[in-house]
């Protein structure tokens, strides 16, 4: 039976109202009140069914309460859910080891989210080169403290919290000679999104990277990589880097680190490694969120997920290509990391998706993102692509 998406019961209405009186309205929020979740599929509290093409941007990979990570998160919870870091725990050293072998780094630091990787990351490329600059690219992301909102780029988000940790050195995106006129004596740092996420889903030519490599290593910088949303299979490689052939010194994970357990990670080279004392965080790489993450890597490994990605990234492209939507200029993407470019506002697409069970996403205004979990099916592609056929 079809369900109605358009009527509202008074149990939403009254979650509606708790949040507009209680929290913050720092969200513009969908009117849907989520209540459970299987695989790519979300439930509302009215029992209605949504194709789930955000997945809590990007972070749940693994799709909705995958079985091994609840049991995994049960059986942690069960013996250990949190030590200080003056201790030991396996699942932090295992979880150590596992990143350094996807990663191709060699030392990790663990913290809870994207911006908090981002700041370890700064502060790591401060302490050690002695430097103090950052050159970011323009429409990047990197989050809200105050020192990765030095480097995001969006005016909006920057402005009303001057003055920053540094003001804004933003380079275009994509423009070698850009990052090479802007190195300065001074330069601690690039930072780059392998593929921009909030940014749009803007996809770099495939020499850029490596270029700015080079530069880096001419000017004694160092070369940050913010994995943090297109890690863990995301766009159809464990890490995004892996697809351009390139190795940073530092690079930032969180999103799908813990399929949806909230963590964070930075991994380096060993001679660009934190001293005792210089950094820490209390709740990083506890045994709760190090049990999770281990179980979220072990689901993509054994669901070969990360061919998955490339593979349904692909044919989610080829048919997203044929909609004749109006105002569609570009589809883009790499494995399951999609935007779909308009040449005009897409919050109705939004709006229209949700109308008939499907949950997407619009970033930077006129791109509509499309990151379902990795382990969609054709079938569910095939919906989505309908649905926005029938906008
Ligand atoms: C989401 C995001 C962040 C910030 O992560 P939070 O966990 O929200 O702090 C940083 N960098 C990139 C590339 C992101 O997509």
């Amino acid at each position: 039976m079809q369900k109605d998406y358009l009527s509202l019961s008074s149990e939403s209405q009254s979650i509606f109202d708790k949040d507009s009186k209680f929290v913050m309205q720092t969200y513009g929020r969908q009117p849907i009140v989520l209540s459970s979740g299987k695989g790519s599929l979300l439930y509302d509290i009215e029992g209605r069914e949504y194709i789930d093409c955000v997945a809590g941007i990007a972070v749940n990979n693994i799709g909705h309460c995958h079985p091994h990570l609840v049991e995994a998160i049960q059986k942690q919870a069960e013996k250990l859910i949190h030590v200080s870091n003056l201790y030991y725990t396996e699942p932090q050293a295992e979880l150590a080891e596992e990143l350094v072998n996807i990663s191709g780094m060699e030392r990790v630091f663990f913290c809870n989210s994207g911006t908090e990787a981002v700041e370890a990351a700064m502060k790591l490329a401060r302490v050690n080169t002695k430097k103090t600059d950052f050159i970011a690219l323009e429409h990047s992301f990197h989050g809200r403290t105050m020192g990765a909102l030095s480097l995001t780029y969006k005016d909006m988000y920057r402005t009303p919290f001057k003055p920053l940790v540094q003001e804004g050195n933003f380079v275009p995106f994509n423009d070698v000679q850009a990052i090479e006129s802007a190195m300065t004596p001074n330069t601690a740092a690039v930072i780059v999104e392998p593929v921009q996420g909030e940014g749009g889903i803007n996809i770099p030519s495939d020499d850029y990277l490596k270029e700015v490599r080079r530069i880096c290593d001419d000017n004694g910088a160092l070369l940050i990589f913010d994995e943090v949303q297109t890690g863990f299979g995301r766009t159809g490689a464990w890490f995004c880097k892996d697809h351009f052939g390139v190795q940073p010194d530092i690079m930032t994970m969180a999103k799908a680190i813990g399929g949806g357990f909230p963590m964070g990670a930075i991994a380096a080279r060993k001679d660009v490694s934190f001293a005792r004392g210089e950094h820490a965080a209390t709740f990083g790489g506890n045994p709760l969120a190090c049990a999770a993450a281990l179980a979220s890597i072990d689901v993509i490994r054994k669901e070969e997920l990360i061919r998955r990605s490339r593979e349904m990234g692909e044919y989610f492209q080829k048919q997203l290509r044929k909609l004749s939507t109006d105002g569609l200029v570009e589809v883009r993407g790499k494995g399951l990391m999609i935007g779909v470019q308009f040449d005009r506002k897409c919050a109705d697409l939004v709006e229209h998706g949700r109308k008939n069970g499907i949950l997407l996403n619009c970033t930077s205004e006129t791109v509509l993102r499309i990151a379902p979990p990795l382990n969609i099916s054709k079938e569910h592609i095939d919906r989505v692509v309908n649905v926005l056929e029938q906008a």
